[in-house]
């Protein structure tokens, strides 16, 4: 297999991983605030201060000390690690955790996938085909996958992400019986609606427009002078067969030969170098690159002219 077919493949592996990861997180205590015990659960153990017994009648400098550096090392720094991971993830990779781990992007793809091999187009939205040739056999298949994947995927989400908040036991034994409390009810048709809407009607846009980690990763990877980028190599533009690939393979509605590429939107999913490399084998024009696009700024931001016309 090419060296592309294993960037496809390990895409998938790490979005499938991390999907698991953040679903299966709370059934193993590894994350998850019990708002029953009042309890913060990482990695097993309960999360507290570590302040020492009687802490508060230490009045001395000591017993001070002793609590602000606890509550410096187990509250505040924490805070500034979360917080900073996606600022830190910008300025290095750029939107690579939206296109290589989020789940959430994961689903808007599967269900691309879906719409494109059910209608034709990955989008409700557009009217333009991006594949006009699926077999009616073939699109029937996808259809039934398509209402299984809304019949299943929106509950399963709800009961996983409830499962921050509400011990994964207690929501099982709520959901073999059949009798519901109330912020069990809240939080999984809450989170169901919510992705049932999102899957059908928004999916990518939300990435674009919306989702606070992914626009924290756009706007420091913009301005970031070393964060990885997709690199068109334009100094070998003659190679291009204007045959689009490219741009039919961005779920991200990039176009990705373009001088200034939509920085906004590009998440280095590198499926444009998946889909160059099939057209142009190893003369393909797309690459990873660390560090701003030096022939960007020069060509104004004009989508790169095809040599061949068709
Ligand atoms: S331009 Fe390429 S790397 Fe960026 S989102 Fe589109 S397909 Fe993925
Ligand atoms: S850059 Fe590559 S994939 Fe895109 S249109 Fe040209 S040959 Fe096709």
């Amino acid at each position: 297999m090419n060296n592309i077919g294993w960037l496809h493949i390990s895409r998938r592996i790490t979005q499938i991983g991390f999907l698991l990861l953040i679903f299966l997180m709370p059934v193993f205590d590894i994350l998850r605030y019990d708002t029953a015990t009042k309890e913060l659960f990482i990695f097993g153990q309960v999360w507290s201060l570590g302040l020492k017994p009687g802490f508060y009648n230490d009045t001395s400098i000591y017993g001070a000390a002793h609590v602000a550096i606890h509550f410096f090392l187990k509250a505040i720094l924490p805070w500034v690690i979360v917080l900073s991971i996606f600022p830190l993830l910008g300025v290095l990779l750029g939107r690579f955790f939206c296109g290589w781990l989020c789940p959430e992007g994961a689903l808007f793809e599967l269900a691309d996938f879906l719409n494109l091999k059910t209608l034709g187009r990955r989008s409700l939205y557009k009217k333009k085909p991006n594949d006009p040739d699926i077999k009616p056999g073939n699109r029937l298949l996808y259809g039934v996958l398509a209402v299984l994947f809304l019949l299943i995927v929106p509950p399963l989400t709800g009961i996983a992400l409830t499962g921050y908040f509400i011990a994964p036991k207690t929501i099982w034994h709520q959901i073999t019986t059949g009798n519901f409390t109330f912020g069990v009810k809240a939080g999984i048709i809450g989170v169901s609606i919510y992705m049932f809407v999102t899957s059908i009607l928004v999916r990518h846009t939300f990435c674009k427009y919306v989702c606070a980690a992914g626009l924290m990763q756009m706007l420091f990877g913009w301005i970031s002078p070393v964060s990885l980028r997709i690199n068109f190599d334009r100094e070998n533009l003659s190679r291009c067969t204007d045959c689009r690939g490219c741009e039919k393979v961005c779920f991200m509605d990039v176009k990705p030969r373009q001088a200034r590429r939509d920085i906004i939107s590009c998440v280095n999913c590198g499926e444009c170098i998946a889909a160059c490399r099939k057209e142009l084998g190893d003369k393909n024009l797309f690459s990873y690159q660390f560090g701003k696009d030096r022939l960007a700024d020069k060509t104004d931001g004009i989508l790169v002219k095809p040599v061949v016309d068709n």
